[in-house]
């Protein structure tokens, strides 16, 4: 066993060296939770005779993503089998599916960044319905007409920001954008005028992650006395450097005011087995940090995104209980994606995933009203119904707030309080006192959901 001053770590039969917090014969192994080791990344032809050993080393998964469109068309060509399926019961060629995601990329907000564990995920007997795929890979045949009302910047970060970089739109609660990379790139992003590489129809607002940029946002929290209440988030913290990470929270854990961070990261869904691998530092970082403020009386916890049960694999399991097991607090934030998890099923399978792993399932949000990504929408009266549905099916502190972050900066608002909402022009109206006085927010059903509606626009 060895040991360090703030974690002990033991070996054990996984060929992976996990951390944990403590350990007392009193406590039940981790080993005997019932996960099965199914090697699913095997399903790939390419990574047919990957071990586990390799596909759970984070170098290994970081040199083996997707990084841009190209080598996301040779990967189809590989993976994709001939033939597959289409909605209409019908079938089309590999070829005409891989057409299709060309043309779907040329139109699509966000770039190309896909890792080998969520690459592994996908159905790809099957992809025009696989609920990962529909997240991250767009296809032409799919996209809906946008509603004159979407924008790049939906939230208004931009015009909340006092200082580059960090979003101040709360009265105590303040965005650290400390880097606008991710290890994956999601469709729906709702900082798709920022994340990411530019695109053939955006080109992006970057935020580099460098201590100059940071220095006038530790300044600005710390002669704002209001301010106790800071989320670290991108891009993604996960694509911080450990020393960076650790960096960010040891300077904001020395600001009196500030009592509470959240770094946020989809890296727990998208490449779970850093949080194992030995050989990286990041989740010591983070656990450094959280015992650190958990010494100063003041709390630190990771906020993941999840939106479907698939994502979840053996190996995320084995990651949130490592975490959990370290007493890091991790929280999820689900998206309402149009085919992915607009369904009661669905969505209560998510969150007792979740809740079983020690992820509080903490949001659902209503999508962003982002342009280029209109067939993911839904309609609010999803979101309502799917609530309803949902309450009283789990204990009360694993239910989550189904919210709609308001468009133009309202923040954000339990979905079913609205001020009026009208089924027929899918317009409704909320107002948010506590963030931006009276001023009315309107939020927009997508038009492909209206009665009556025709499509008007080809791409
Ligand atoms: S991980 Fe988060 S910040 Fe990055 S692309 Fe996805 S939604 Fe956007």
């Amino acid at each position: 066993m060895l040991s360090c001053p703030l974690t002990k770590r033991v070996s054990l039969q996984w060929g992976l060296r996990r951390r944990l917090h403590s350990t007392s014969s009193s406590q039940a192994p981790l080993e005997s939770l019932p996960v099965a080791q199914f090697e699913y990344w095997r399903k790939v032809p390419s990574w047919r005779d990957i071990t586990e050993t390799q596909f759970l080393d984070y170098k290994w998964q970081m040199k083996n993503s997707l990084q841009n469109a190209s080598s996301l068309f040779a990967f189809l060509e590989s993976t994709v089998p001939s033939t597959i399926p289409l909605a209409n019961g019908q079938a089309t060629t590999r070829e005409d599916f891989i057409a299709d995601v060309k043309a779907g990329l040329q139109h699509a907000p966000m770039a190309t960044r896909l890792t080998p564990h969520i690459l592994s995920l996908i159905g790809w007997n099957d992809p025009y319905s696989d609920p990962i795929r529909r997240q991250f890979i767009p296809l032409a045949s799919g996209f809906q007409q946008d509603h004159p009302r979407l924008q790049l910047d939906s939230l208004s970060e931009s015009r909340d920001s006092p200082v580059k970089g960090l979003v101040h739109r709360y009265p105590d609660k303040v965005l650290f954008l400390a880097t606008s990379v991710c290890p994956v790139y999601c469709r729906f992003c709702t900082r798709s005028y920022s994340v990411g590489m530019k695109t053939e129809t955006v080109t992006k607002k970057r935020f580099l992650p460098l201590r100059k940029y940071w220095e006038p946002m530790f300044d600005y929290i710390a002669q704002t006395p209001t301010v106790t209440d800071i989320v670290v988030s991108g891009g993604d913290t996960f694509y911080l450097e450990p020393a960076q990470l650790r960096e960010i929270g040891q300077e904001l854990l020395k600001i009196r005011n500030v009592r509470r961070i959240r770094f946020a990261s989809k890296g727990l869904s998208v490449c779970p087995s850093r949080i194992l691998d030995p050989n990286d530092r990041w989740s010591d970082a983070l656990i450094e940090i959280s015992e650190l403020g958990r010494k100063q009386g003041k709390s630190v916890a990771l906020h993941t995104h999840f939106n479907h049960p698939q994502e979840i694999s053996w190996v995320t399991e084995r990651a949130a209980q490592t975490l959990f097991q370290n007493a890091v607090t991790v929280r999820n934030q689900t998206v309402l994606l149009n085919g992915v998890n607009n369904d009661v099923d669905t969505m209560k399978r998510l969150i007792r995933r979740l809740a079983d792993n020690n992820i509080q399932p903490y949001y659902v949000y209503q999508g962003d009203m982002v342009q280029g990504v209109e067939d993911l929408r839904t309609p609010l009266r999803d979101i309502i119904h799917i609530e309803s549905h949902v309450r009283g099916t789990i204990a009360g502190f694993m239910t989550p707030s189904f919210v709609v972050d308001l468009p133009g900066g309202g923040g954000k608002r339990l979905a079913a309080t609205f001020e009026s909402y009208d089924k027929n022009t899918g317009v409704s109206k909320f107002v948010a006192p506590g963030v931006k006085g009276n001023t009315v927010h309107e939020y927009h059903d997508p038009l492909w959901s209206l009665p009556g509606y025709t499509e008007t626009r080809q791409i």
